[in-house]
């Protein structure tokens, strides 16, 4: 293995959990992140010190631009074969009589827009019908896309049942190709994610209802991406894969 994979917001929680992993199984990992430098810094730095290749890309997936820039980057370092469609934001909890038009364009402009638009980097680079040698992308998706998040935010529902569908669409378009396409759908997971949210113990005041009684770890999230990305589910495309112990 000596080939590229790109995980977006890579520094932090799921993202450098599954950087860390990545280059384990001997990727050559592209640390994204949107605005904290010195995180992805550490993640490369943590790759490196048990002799893994890294670099930190700075790209706010909601920005075409940055886009663009970060797979540039990775062509620089190397052949691409994995995408890890991982950045996503929550917003404040609200019901949806109180959503702002601006609100719901960032929502769904991070976590919809910007995954689709690394995936058509991703595939320009990988599929066979463009030269490529293939590849595979892991969406990050939300247990939230089934169980809809009413009176906490429904707007990050839908942006991660749009990221359902997105999979399903791009794995039968691209299967033929040589690119596996799926997605994982997280549970609750110790991460910051739920301090972006307000709720900074959100996860652990809700461990109760998931039915073993915990919260996940990034860790478990990381191990379920990093299979999908292998070999081993080398017949698995279009899968939608909860990791959310029972939730
Ligand atoms: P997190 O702890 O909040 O970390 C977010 C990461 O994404 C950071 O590296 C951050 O970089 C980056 N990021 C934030 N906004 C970005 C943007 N606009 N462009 C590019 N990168 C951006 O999040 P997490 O909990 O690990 O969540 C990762 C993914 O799993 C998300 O898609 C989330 O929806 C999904 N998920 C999480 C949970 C959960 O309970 N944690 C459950 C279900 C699904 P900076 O540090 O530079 O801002």
């Amino acid at each position: 293995m000596n080939s590229v994979a790109i995980v977006t917001g890579g520094s932090r929680g799921i993202g450098r959990a599954t950087s860390l992993a990545a280059a384990k199984r001997g990727y050559k990992v592209v640390v994204g992140y949107a605005s904290n430098k010195a995180a992805a810094d550490e993640v490369v730095a943590a790759v490196e010190a048990s002799n893994g290749k890294a670099i930190a890309v700075k790209c706010d997936v909601g920005i075409e631009a940055d886009i663009v820039h970060l797979f540039k980057e990775a062509d620089k370092f190397g052949k691409l074969g994995a995408l890890v469609n991982n950045a996503g934001v929550v917003d404040k909890t609200a019901r949806v009589d109180q959503m702002s038009a601006e609100r719901l364009a960032r929502m769904m402009n991070i976590n919809v827009v910007g995954s689709i638009l690394c995936a058509r980097e991703a595939v320009k680079r990988m599929s066979t019908a463009h030269g490529g040698e293939g590849g595979v992308i892991v969406n990050l998706s939300s247990v939230a896309a089934t169980l809809g998040s009413p009176g906490l935010y429904v707007d990050y529902a839908a942006s991660k049942g749009a990221i359902d569908t997105f999979t399903v669409g791009l794995a039968r378009e691209v299967s033929s190709e040589g690119i596996r396409v799926n997605a994982i759908r997280p549970g609750l997971i110790d991460t910051d994610i739920h301090a972006s949210g307000g709720e900074p113990d959100r996860a652990q005041k809700l461990a109760h209802t998931v039915p073993m009684k915990r919260v996940g770890t990034a860790d478990e999230i990381a191990n379920a991406v990093i299979w999908l990305m292998s070999d081993e589910a080398s017949y698995v495309t279009g899968t939608i894969f909860d990791v959310s112990g029972g939730r």
